[in-house]
């Protein structure tokens, strides 16, 4: 009997994150394929006016937990509600975004539920017999692996960017149920008292289409309104090498990279990036790569789609004038 493809849809302050609609837009055409209905799962507290954003994205099915208690995303609360829900239903699989939510979830759920789990995936793969297994890099993105899972649910975290969105369409009808689901005190034992956002316009790192990173290149962090000037004309994030973070020119959270984030944007700018294996294993699986540094020889090129060797300072300014113009 179909059980269905689950995903587990990211919310914050009733915003929902691009991820869970990017795995929506594909959960749809892995159902299709399946024959598994596809159902979004969301977590939070108001959440029922949500149902009407993820169902033009292909859910068959919307499962809410509308509670007090989950307002605010905590381990404790998430993973044992997530937990009751997958026992009582028991999907086929469980799909959650490769976020910092997705990544302290997706484990722990796995260790309650006694199965294994996939994590920052770049590829799902369905065999004839429509068993679903997972595409992986390895060794900073020198390799892939392929994960298959023989226990269900099958569990995985997709690294955002990775598939598509679909073409919402709004006159899609689902069933849409509200459940409840036991919270004990014990699963609250941290309490989030107060969120601190950071105020930026620019997209957030993980989830942007563009990115345009500096390393030790850019010299210092005076430099680092060049990058901003051309990243507010594209629409970009901007990113950094670790170079850049250590000596103190950006913060920490900017970082691509190994100990840094993971991105996989349409188009990845690298300016005065040597390209490190550390650093590749954040970026390497951008769909477009543009490498600006003076060394011909720089890694980076090895990587990149299209490679400009020359000066950055002269370089990016004369970008920034040219995307102006588009
Ligand atoms: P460099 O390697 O010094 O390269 C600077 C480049 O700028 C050079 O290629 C140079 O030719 C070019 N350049 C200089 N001036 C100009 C100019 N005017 N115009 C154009 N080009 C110019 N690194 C990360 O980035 N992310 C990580 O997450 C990360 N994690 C790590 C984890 C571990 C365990 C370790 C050991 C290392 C890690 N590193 C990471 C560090 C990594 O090994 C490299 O040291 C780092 O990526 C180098 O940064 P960079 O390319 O900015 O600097």
């Amino acid at each position: 009997m179909a059980k269905g493809i689950w995903i587990v849809v990211e919310q914050s302050k009733l915003e929902i994150r691009k991820v869970s609609l990017e795995l929506l837009s594909q959960g749809r055409i892995i159902a299709d394929k399946t024959g598994e209905p596809l159902v979004a799962v969301i977590l939070g507290k108001g959440v029922a006016e949500l149902a009407g954003e993820v169902i033009p994205y292909g859910a068959d099915k919307v499962i809410l937990v509308d509670n007090e208690k989950l307002a605010d995303y905590t381990t404790g609360a998430y993973t044992s509600v997530l937990n009751q829900l997958i026992r009582k239903e028991e999907p086929q699989a469980v799909l959650l975004g490769n976020t910092a939510v997705g990544k302290d979830l997706a484990p722990r759920l796995a260790q309650r539920l006694g199965v294994g789990m996939a994590s920052d995936c770049t590829g799902i793969e369905i065999d004839d017999a429509s068993f679903l297994s997972f595409k992986r890099p390895i060794y900073g993105g020198k390799a892939f692996a392929e994960v298959v899972s023989e226990v269900r649910p099958v569990l995985a975290t997709i690294r955002p960017n990775t598939f598509p969105l679909a073409q919402p369409d709004a006159s899609r009808q689902a069933e849409v149920v509200t459940e409840t689901a036991a919270i004990d005190p014990e699963d609250l034992r941290a309490i989030v008292k107060e969120i601190a956002i950071a105020t930026s316009q620019r997209p957030e790192l993980i989830e942007a289409n563009i990115i345009i990173s500096g390393g030790r290149g850019m010299k210092g962090p005076e430099n680092y309104c060049i990058l901003e000037a051309c990243a507010d004309v594209l629409g970009a994030a901007v990113g950094a090498s670790r170079a850049a973070v250590d000596a103190g020119w950006i913060e920490q959270k900017f970082q691509v990279g190994q100990t840094g984030k993971t991105v996989s944007p349409t188009l990845y700018i690298a300016c005065g990036i040597s390209g490190a294996i550390q650093h590749l294993a954040g970026m390497g699986s951008s769909k477009v790569i543009v490498a600006i540094n003076k060394d011909p020889e720089a890694n980076i090129f090895n990587l990149a789609d299209y490679s400009i060797v020359g000066d950055l300072f002269e370089i990016i300014p004369l970008l920034t004038e040219e995307f102006k113009k588009l």
